[in-house]
């Protein structure tokens, strides 16, 4: 089940002091295509943080040099897009909630297990797509979605979504035409862990569907259809690129 990505391995900083600890985590990221660099120091981890500019942190939070939480700080104050997960011997809420407070993401209790580590890395890294989307616009029929800058247009005029309306047609329309289950959906634009009832993802979905139908939509414009029982997929009318309101 591995998924080997040699070309665009992604990045991680492990800042770990515990050799066990930090050689089973290594091992089981390298094996499974992550580039690893491991720190077994704060200042160290800060210092290769500068260097490499990682895309996600592992940090424990029992350093024998620095606090964990000052650590994460710190990488937080340089590196507004960088993934931070701190690692916790203690399930001592506290500690989680002063580490969520200084910039982390995301919290994993020790033992930390490797396959819930890479589930933990995956549903991060699914949602940075459209927070650091380097490409430009996303052209389909007479939708324009520019997800760095937060523009939706329809015809070529402005439309105001909500954050979460805009995510969802964002993560939509990274698979025109394919269809999307609603729990991935659920993942990629609110959380993972979010077991909550699935109603606000059908109130966002009206509240985004009629923003789409609205005063400027035409023929050309994406609809998205329900797949009962699976999800949703944003259809693009087959000839609708190109079109140029006269
Ligand atoms: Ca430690």
């Amino acid at each position: 089940m591995s998924t080997h990505r040699a070309a665009d391995a992604v990045e991680v900083l492990l800042i770990e002091d515990d050799p066990a600890i930090g050689g089973h985590l290594r091992t089981g990221l390298v094996a499974n295509g992550y580039q690893v660099q491991w720190c077994r120091t704060g200042e160290g981890g800060l210092a290769q943080a500068r260097q490499f500019a990682p895309e996600v942190v592992l940090l424990d939070l029992g350093l024998p040099d620095l606090d964990g939480v000052e650590v994460a700080r710190s990488l937080r104050g340089a590196d507004p897009d960088v993934v931070i997960i701190i690692l916790t011997a203690r399930a001592d809420e506290i500690d989680i909630v002063v580490g969520l407070d200084a910039g982390a993401d995301d919290y994993l209790v020790k033992p930390v297990t490797v396959t819930v580590l890479l589930a933990r890395l995956r549903a991060h890294l699914r949602r940075r797509p459209a927070a650091a989307a380097s490409s430009g616009p996303v052209r389909l029929g007479d939708l324009v979605l520019d997800v760095a800058a937060r523009r939706c247009l329809v015809g070529g005029s402005e439309i105001s979504l909500r954050p979460k309306e805009f995510d969802l047609l964002a993560a939509l329309s990274r698979r025109p035409g394919v269809a999307v289950s609603r729990e991935d959906l659920m993942a990629e634009v609110w959380d993972e862990n979010w077991f909550g009832p699935t109603k606000t993802l059908d109130v966002t979905m009206a509240a985004l569907r009629r923003q789409l139908a609205g005063g400027t939509a035409g023929p050309a414009t994406p609809v998205i259809t329900t797949l009962r029982g699976h999800g949703y997929r944003l259809e693009v009318p087959p000839d609708g690129s190109g079109l140029t309101s006269g």
